[in-house]
């Protein structure tokens, strides 16, 4: 009898402190992996110049975010830098339906709820080398006021805190190299018994 794998679909959970460079890496992660699919939250938060509705995050209004809720329309959400954000149920399924493995860009809080809610998940957090990088690197990016960069730099040392309860812990000094080691991380969750199921199928030939 034949033995074959089916590949059972992964939810890739990427999170960092803002700036970490999460972003940079699911970009990079997605352009070198067909299997891969980025799964595009939705938030209150208004869009940043440069960001596309339906690429970056679909945008929406406080309320129209507070209906999706009682609509029971997400698969988890969570209020972050007093915006709201979440990942749509239907969103989710409908890649995994087509056997594509789903890359997340989330909070810690939505990082283990997802965890939480499915043996599907792989939790990746993304630490920048050091404190004073991770101001660097956000001022580079140019996207946020002075009292934003503050507020999330402050934000960073509870948020790191949380890297422990995550399954691999990767530090983000050359680009390159994290996305080649986040790609490894990827290979191999692929070949665990967790995101497969073993199946015999059909008859031997008979010679
Ligand atoms: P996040 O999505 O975690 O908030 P970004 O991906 O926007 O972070 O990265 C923050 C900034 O740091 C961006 O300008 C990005 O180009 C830069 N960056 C990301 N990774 C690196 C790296 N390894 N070396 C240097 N700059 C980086
Ligand atoms: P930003 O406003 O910089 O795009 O994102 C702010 C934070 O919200 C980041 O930590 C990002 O990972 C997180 N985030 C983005 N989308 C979601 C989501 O759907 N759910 C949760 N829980 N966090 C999200």
């Amino acid at each position: 009898m034949p033995i074959e794998l089916e590949p059972l679909p992964m939810l890739i959970v990427l999170s960092s402190p803002s700036g970490g460079g999460k972003s940079t890496v699911c970009r990079a992660l997605l352009e070198a992996d067909p299997r891969l699919e980025y799964s595009v939250s939705v938030t209150s938060r208004p869009p940043r110049p440069g960001e596309v509705n339906g690429r970056d995050y679909w945008f929406v209004s406080e309320d129209e975010f507070c209906r999706l809720i009682e609509a029971d329309a997400f698969y988890e959400w969570a209020k972050v830098h007093d915006n709201y954000y979440g990942t749509r149920r239907d969103i989710v399924e409908e890649k995994q339906a087509r056997g594509r493995d789903v890359v997340m860009d989330l909070d810690v809080v939505g990082g283990l709820s997802i965890k939480k809610q499915s043996d599907r998940a792989v939790l990746i957090y993304v630490l920048p080398p050091s404190l004073k990088i991770l101001e660097q690197r956000l001022r580079a990016r140019g996207t946020d006021s002075e009292t934003v960069i503050q507020k999330r730099l402050r934000n960073a040392r509870q948020e790191i805190n949380f890297a422990e309860k995550y399954d691999y812990v990767v530090i983000n000094e050359n680009l390159d190299q994290t996305v080649a080691t986040i790609r490894k991380i990827i290979e191999a969750q692929r070949h665990s018994s967790r995101h497969q199921r073993v199946k015999i199928t059909g008859e031997d030939t008979i010679i």
